[in-house]
């Protein structure tokens, strides 16, 4: 039997338009602050009744729309922001579909209210589940208000999937804190049942990022400003101190849009590697430009995924320039300096928001002036009064200390040799005095980053120094790590070892890496091949290489306690400073701890 096609009414593809693009009240609430940042809006209030589940109200201070305009903006494919194709491989706006503005009007009791400064009077159009019910001239403010009331009324199928009112306005915060960290020059605020969620006023990033990750954590973060031809790449980074469970307080932005991207994530992870323990997240703010027709952001309905030309490009830039700042180990440069300087009176937080201010006037911003990771440009409507109106808030005041951001980062060199020993804690922990810190170094992870970095320079450079076994060993396996053992023999020498198959479970060990020739290497050699039989289903010999490379050093130093001497303590601290990524060892853990002179008179109660 031959099928009927029908071709739908409007009132049902918006709604099927609204499956994708609303799926709760915080994807309204996402879909309506991006048009009013498309408005050019600096002050954006956002308010909600039961989780958003009753009532959202979006208002804006943007630049509203004509009468004509505000019916217009109901229907579907109805936009400003492109105009023809190839506007398409060049967006440059938060919206561009069309489509939000019909798909929530079809699955609520909606109003809009907007007026033009020009306009004498406003327009308020009621629609109810797509209809439009009617439209009348309001008094009002210039800007825009949107009600969405009962969301999904006439929708029972997704009404059902809405959580609880405490969980809807957790994501709701979530949503707006993301676009709140991409626009620091825009006001924010959002209450739920009149109590305030959020209240953010307009500052720079560094300000409203402390805001949002906490006043505490944000004392972890360091600037990153990498400017290449290509790419982009600025914002804060957390040093090891300041560590998450998940993803959460990861906000990468792809021209001022906020992103979920896989490519991205990896490289951020990988930046990491080394710096913090697996299963530890890291909170960063990372704001990537690219030249938009590198970019594909019509890949979804609600924009959170891209689609980038060069992949492996964006990658490496990303990753590239995250390691820059963390194997500098910031977090060592700003303690060493800070407490050099204490005693000319600059406390430790002086600096280290003047470190921000040098990095960020090396981009051209002064420090307190409104920064903005590049904003989206608006599309045909010119942004003059709000801009207008942050320049003359903005009070354009010099650090007192010039500094010279790219010296002192550049050269933490020289930070450990420059520490006076004090000697050696249960001939575990190597203390030294810095200014008036007090320095503890583990020396089992200081020496196990160096050697790991040692390992990772001479793979690098196509091998790692091997050592011939006077009296080759033999050493017995499992069958499976036998079969490990050779499958993967070309790469293991390639790390130093030279095992042979001897015939069932034995393998025969000749050579070794000679940084753990002294050491028990057959130990070593379980290890890695258990290591490699757990990791390497498929050849995923390079992914594992890590991991082995700091097994290989953790193996090449001695634990537990072992006696130094004075010599031994200064070669050690001298090779820390050669090493990159000194603070921490391989697998994430401190090397040193500083306790600084007003947290012992804390303890002593000489405050
Ligand atoms: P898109 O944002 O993809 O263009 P929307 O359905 O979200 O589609 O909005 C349709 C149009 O309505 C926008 O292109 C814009 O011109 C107008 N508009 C929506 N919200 C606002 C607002 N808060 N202030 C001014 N104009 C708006
Ligand atoms: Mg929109």
């Amino acid at each position: 039997m031959s099928q009927r096609i029908t071709i739908l009414p409007e009132t049902l593809t918006n709604k099927i338009a609204a499956g994708e693009v609303v799926e709760r009240p915080a994807s309204v609430i996402k879909e309506l602050i991006e048009n009013s940042l498309d408005a050019g809006a600096t002050d954006i209030s956002v308010e909600i009744i039961a989780g958003g589940r009753r009532l959202i109200r979006v208002a804006d201070n943007g630049h509203g729309m004509s009468r004509e305009d505000a019916l217009l903006s109901l229907e579907r494919h109805a936009t400003s922001k492109i105009k023809v194709d190839s506007d398409l491989e060049r967006i440059l706006t938060l919206g561009f579909r069309g489509e939000a503005l019909p798909s929530i009007a079809s699955v609520s009791r909606f109003s809009l209210s907007t007026r033009e400064a020009a306009s004498l009077e406003g327009t308020e159009i009621i629609v109810e589940g797509g209809r439009v019910r009617e439209v009348r001239a309001c008094g009002m403010a210039p800007g825009t208000v949107i009600c969405v009331e009962q969301i999904f009324f006439n929708l029972p199928a997704r009404l059902k999937f809405m959580k609880s009112a405490e969980t809807e306005a957790g994501h709701v915060a979530d949503v707006i804190s993301r676009m709140a960290v991409s626009r620091p020059d825009v006001s924010f605020t959002c209450t739920n049942d009149d109590r305030e969620l959020l209240r953010l006023q307009r500052s720079d990033l560094q300000r409203r990022l402390a805001q949002i990750v906490g006043r505490e954590s944000s004392q972890h973060l360091y600037p990153i400003t990498e400017i290449d031809e290509y790419a982009t790449i600025t914002g804060f980074l957390s040093g090891p101190a300041l560590v998450r469970s998940g993803t959460q307080a990861i906000y990468t932005y792809i021209n001022g849009r906020f992103i979920r991207d896989k490519v991205v994530q990896h490289a951020v992870m990988h930046a990491y590697r080394g710096v913090i323990d697996r299963g530890r997240y890291p909170v960063v703010a990372l704001f990537i430009e690219l030249p938009p027709e590198e970019v594909d952001v019509n890949v979804h309905p609600t924009k959170h995924e891209v689609r980038f030309r060069r992949q492996s490009i964006v990658h490496d830039a990303i990753q590239g320039a995250m390691e820059k700042v963390l194997s500098r180990s910031p977090w060592l440069v700003v303690a060493s300096s800070a407490a050099s300087h204490t005693t000319s009176g600059i406390t430790g937080q002086a600096y280290r928001e003047r470190i921000a201010a040098a990095a960020q006037s090396s981009l051209g911003i002064s420090p307190h002036t409104e920064y903005r990771p590049q904003p989206l440009k608006q599309l045909g409507t010119e942004l003059s009064e709000s801009a207008v109106l942050q320049k003359d808030n903005v009070t354009v005041s010099e650090p007192a200390i010039s500094f010279q951001p790219e010296r002192s980062l550049n050269e933490p060199a020289g930070y450990f040799s420059s520490l006076s020993i004090i000697g050696q804690f249960h001939s575990e922990y190597i203390i030294c005095q810095s200014g008036s810190e007090l320095v503890i170094i583990d020396q089992h992870a200081a020496s196990e980053r160096v050697a790991y970095q040692r390992l990772k320079q001479q793979c690098l450079a196509g091998g790692i120094e091997s050592q011939r076994l006077l009296f080759p060993e033999t050493v017995e396996l499992s069958f499976s790590e036998v079969a490990v053992a050779v499958r993967f023999n070309t790469d293991l020498a390639g790390i130093g070892f030279e095992l042979e198959p001897f015939g069932g479970t034995t393998i025969m060990v000749s050579a070794v890496p000679r940084l753990v020739a002294k050491n028990d290497p057959i130990l070593l050699i379980r290890d890695v091949l258990a290591d490699l039989e757990r990791f390497g289903t498929s050849g995923a010999f390079n992914d594992a290489l890590e991991s082995l490379l700091s097994r290989i050093a953790c193996h090449s130093v001695i634990r537990g306690s072992h006696q130094l001497g004075n010599m031994q303590i200064k070669e050690l601290l001298h090779s820390m400073d050669q090493t990159d990524f000194a603070a921490s060892c391989p697998h994430g853990r401190p090397v040193s701890h500083v306790l600084a002179l007003t947290e012992l008179q804390k303890i002593f109660k000489r405050t």
